[in-house]
C-alpha cells in the first residue's frame, strides 16, 4: 500500500484539498501544499489511525 507523505516535515498526516481536476494535498503539521506530494510504501499493519 502506498500513502503520500509531506516532503518538507514527512508528515503523513495529510489531507487532500479538492479544487481542479488533480486537486492538492495539504500538510496538516507544517501546512505545506502542493499537488505533488511524494509516496512512500507502507506496511497495512502499520497503520494507526
Ligand atoms: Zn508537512
Amino acid at each position: 500500500m502506498r500513502i503520500k507523505f509531506c516532503p518538507k516535515c514527512k508528515s503523513t498526516e495529510i489531507e487532500m484539498s479538492s479544487g481542479g481536476l488533480t486537486g492538492f494535498w495539504n500538510c496538516k503539521k507544517c501546512g505545506y501544499n502542493g499537488t505533488l506530494f511524494p509516496e512512500k510504501e507502507i506496511n497495512e499493519k502499520k497503520i494507526t489511525k
